[in-house]
């Protein structure tokens, strides 16, 4: 008696689930437009793998993606402010999560792949190095006589190669549309290089529709939330933003809207009005181009002008508020200090591996003296900021401990 009833209960579920399905990947992707990445179409993946069940191959990638080690490095580096700064300015971590997140909206807006953006905007900061644009400039210098360092490509190594995570392979072996997607920008050399990865480089071709989204989504974010922390910090002022048409027009909205309110209320009322319309005319403005070219596949797409775009006003009033962040806060007196700091602390261990790659973790050790620059490189873009500071610490600080 006992046994037949846990019998029972064991198979109701599977009586459900065999009820349910299990959809195919083009029943879960069925509601998307036709120029949209569709996974069953995918270009595929370097390493062929089995498709995945009940979840589309972009939501695998996504799902690698967040489980790698990388994307955990990203709560420890800086966006703008190092990560000891303060608690509440963003990282890159939280900066790639509000990317994703505007690019979903406009996705869904769009009737394009939310799984294949959501993997490309969590993806896309991967490769930056510790301390931001500073890191990033230092190690290109450091590497300028052995192929440069760029950010974006460095975030493919990361997915292509550096992650260690799965038996079969090196890397995550993400799908060619979402590597597309991570490799921004890329000079004609490095181009040449990565074969069908890089041919649209060099062939003026876009990519899809899903990566135009998470770039366009990616300015969005940033140049929103360094107002936001430009304020927290006390760098920037809201009498300084006054000059610009972006912020002063919404800034006086929410105070007509809501004259009771001031402070950090106030600025994230201005803000969240900005981000909305900028995402709305993304959408509206995409939307005409995408009726005035048709596109009627990714390979269309592909072929296109850029169709993710901004209305020329809006475009005109982002390129000011860029304009203005440039000017009076990634060019501040205290960034710069930062960044100053951080360009010697990335030269110092630079400079210190080349002349003993002795002092390296041994699986970063070349005994081919060719290949070590890189993997020196490597090491140190895959530093959070407080790493970087203790291996300094470590190699130059002569102390009692
Ligand atoms: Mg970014």
């Amino acid at each position: 008696m006992t046994d037949r009833r846990s019998d029972d209960v064991k198979q109701q579920p599977a009586a459900d689930t065999a009820a349910l399905g299990v959809p195919s990947q083009e029943a879960l992707e069925a509601h998307l437009a036709p120029y949209a990445a569709h996974s069953a179409q995918s270009r595929g993946r370097r390493y062929p793998e089995t498709p995945p069940s009940a979840r589309t191959e972009f939501q695998r990638d996504r799902d690698r993606i967040v489980h790698s080690t990388a994307f955990r490095r990203l709560e420890y580096k800086t966006q703008v402010f190092v990560n000891h700064e303060g608690d509440l300015f963003r990282t890159r971590l939280t900066h790639s999560l509000e990317v994703a997140q505007i690019a979903r909206s406009v996705a869904r807006n769009l009737r394009v792949n939310e799984d294949l953006v959501e993997a490309i905007s969590l993806a896309h900061d991967l490769g930056h190095t510790p301390f931001g644009h500073a890191g990033q400039d230092a190690l290109n210098e450091c590497m300028r006589e052995h192929g440069g360092f760029e950010h974006n490509l460095q975030s493919l190594a990361v997915v292509d190669d550096l992650e260690e995570h799965y038996g079969a392979y090196n890397g995550l072996n993400l799908c060619f549309e979402t590597r597309e997607g991570i490799l921004k920008h890329c000079s004609r050399e490095n181009a040449r290089r990565l074969g069908a990865l890089g041919e649209r480089f060099l062939q003026g071709r876009q990519p899809s529709i899903e990566a135009q989204i998470a770039n366009v989504a990616d300015e969005i974010a940033y140049n929103n939330h360094d107002v936001d922390d430009g304020l927290r910090s006390g760098l920037l002022t809201v009498e300084q933003l006054a000059e610009v048409e972006l912020w002063q027009t919404h800034y006086e909205a929410a105070r007509s809207d809501f004259p009771q309110i001031e402070g950090r209320r106030l600025i994230h009322e201005t803000v969240r009005r900005i981000i909305n319309t900028l995402i709305v005319d993304l959408i509206d403005t995409t939307k005409l181009n995408l009726v005035r070219h048709a596109p009627d596949s990714l390979e269309a797409v592909r072929a296109a002008p850029a169709l993710v775009a901004h209305s020329e006003p809006v475009a005109a009033q982002a390129a000011a508020l860029k304009r203005f962040l440039f000017k009076n806060l990634y060019r501040h007196y205290r960034v710069m200090r930062m960044a100053n700091k951080a360009r010697r602390v990335v030269v110092g261990l630079f400079d210190a591996f080349s002349d003993d790659p002795r002092l390296l973790p041994p699986s970063y050790q070349s005994t081919d003296a060719a290949l070590q620059p890189r993997l020196i490189a490597h090491y140190i873009a895959g530093m959070t900021d407080r790493y970087a500071l203790k291996e300094y610490q470590r190699l130059f600080v002569i102390d009692d401990n």
